[in-house]
């Protein structure tokens, strides 16, 4: 019979929870063997680089997070491969190659996947995505031959891909369900300004309108659009993610939107922690971006043997920026603006609004300050009142002289 790999430590999925988890137990002195067992064709990169770097192209290895001596560094083994079971009974997972390693603490670090919207009339596989890498690569290849671009969602992914195959001289359309882009993120004032500008150079936006069929005649697809036909050379699908729970389903642990976690970001079984966008925490939520991803896997990393840091859910922040504007957006979701008291300031350059409750800073959303963004997430996390919060980013921003040598 064949020898079992055994490991003290596997994680599957590699991504920045991972990432974060192996650093965290190595400055913890924490010196047992890992495996990482990762599913896509390059090491673990910065997945929030790749549709951002469209104008400017990529290499294989341009946002790598760590080059393979790091692994070998921190004594981590590498697997590149889909994991398709995981036995809790006997601590062992399988890949579909039918390789199999022994754990015993295993972290779940799978992510999210792209959900694509079902047209008729269409193949999944004629909607272009960009959730990895490789699809990226792809889209970029078409970007040498083909000129009309439809992209289907208007979220800031969707957003991101119009700015950058804009930039790259392309002819772009987006079609969102919202009233706004990014609505989720920006009050309607800020979206207003941001698809104006959208309009002016020429990308067309398609607000409130969910498309249920296209036709595909000779590679070109054709769709009606507020009662016209509109033609199309590529489809681009940003219409979300969803968290990668099935592995964890049918091995048996708690899952719902997500895989259900603790506080200690402990799965329903013992010896598996799940962190990243596939954990699903205690008040429901699923996060969804990168910062979060990382702070989940450090607290695995430091709850892995006993319990020594909560997880409370820090204020999100998503920064931006797409058509010539900075945007930033911090704990707005779920926001009812008739409970807070708002103070909007705008001067040449910014527009900043910012949501009190009971005299602390709940929730930013700002056009412009970028070098201030550090300081809005600092208030957040640090429950700024209103008078430090003025105080210490105020607007108009102070002039700073800064005097050359010789004065
Ligand atoms: C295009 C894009 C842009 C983004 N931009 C931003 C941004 O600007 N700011 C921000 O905060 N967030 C952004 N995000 C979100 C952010 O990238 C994610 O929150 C973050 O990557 C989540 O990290 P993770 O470690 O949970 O897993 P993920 O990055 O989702 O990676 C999980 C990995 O696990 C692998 N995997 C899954 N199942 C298996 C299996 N069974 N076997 C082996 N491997 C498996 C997957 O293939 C993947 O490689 C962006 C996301 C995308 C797609």
């Amino acid at each position: 019979m064949k020898k079992l790999n055994k490991y003290p430590i596997v994680i599957i999925g590699g991504s920045i929870a991972a990432i974060s988890f192996i650093r965290t137990l190595r400055q913890q002195e924490n010196d047992k063997k890992i495996l990482l067992i990762y599913g896509e064709d390059r090491l673990p990169y910065k997945r929030t680089k790749i549709n951002k770097n469209m104008v400017r192209g990529f290499e294989k290895d341009d946002f790598l997070i760590a080059d393979n001596q790091w692994y070998a560094d921190n004594k981590v083994d590498l697997i590149n491969g889909w994991v398709d079971a995981i036995d809790l009974t006997n601590h062992v997972v399988s890949t579909k190659k039918g390789a199999q390693f022994a754990y015993e603490k295993l972290l779940l670090a799978t992510g999210a996947a792209s959900v694509l919207p079902r047209i008729s009339g269409i193949e999944m596989q004629d909607i272009h995505k960009v959730q990895n890498a490789f699809d990226v690569e792809k889209l970029l290849l078409e970007t040498k031959t083909k000129q009309s671009y439809l992209i289907i969602g208007g979220g800031v992914e969707g957003i991101e891909t119009a700015d950058q195959l804009h930039r790259k001289g392309k002819d772009v359309t987006i079609v969102g369900r919202m009233k706004y882009p990014m609505q989720k993120l920006f009050p309607t004032e800020f979206m207003e300004d941001l698809v104006n500008g959208m309009l002016k150079i020429g990308v067309e936006v398609y607000n409130g309108v969910s498309i249920s069929s296209i036709k595909k005649v000779n590679g070109i697809f054709e769709t009606r659009l507020k009662n016209e036909t509109r033609h199309f050379d590529v489809i681009v699908g940003c219409t979300g993610a969803v968290p990668n729970i099935v592995l964890a389903k049918n091995a048996g642990l708690n899952t719902a939107n997500g895989i259900v976690v603790d506080e200690w970001m402990q799965t329903s079984d013992d010896d598996v922690l799940a962190a990243g966008d596939v954990a699903q925490h205690k008040n429901g939520e699923v996060t969804g971006l990168w910062h979060a991803a990382e702070h989940q896997g450090k607290l695995a990393a430091l709850n892995l043997y006993e319990k020594v840091e909560r997880h409370t859910l820090p204020p999100y922040r998503l920064k931006t920026e797409v058509f010539g504007q900075f945007l930033f957006s911090a704990a707005y979701e779920g926001i009812f603006p008739e409970k807070f008291e708002i103070i909007k300031e705008a001067d040449k350059d910014i527009l900043r609004w910012l949501y009190f409750k009971d005299g602390v800073l709940k929730s930013v959303v700002m056009r412009g300050d970028k070098d201030r963004a550090k300081v809005y997430q600092q208030a957040l996390m640090e429950a700024w009142d209103k008078e430090t919060t003025l105080k210490k980013i105020p607007l108009p921003v102070p002039i700073v002289f800064s005097f050359g040598a010789g004065f």
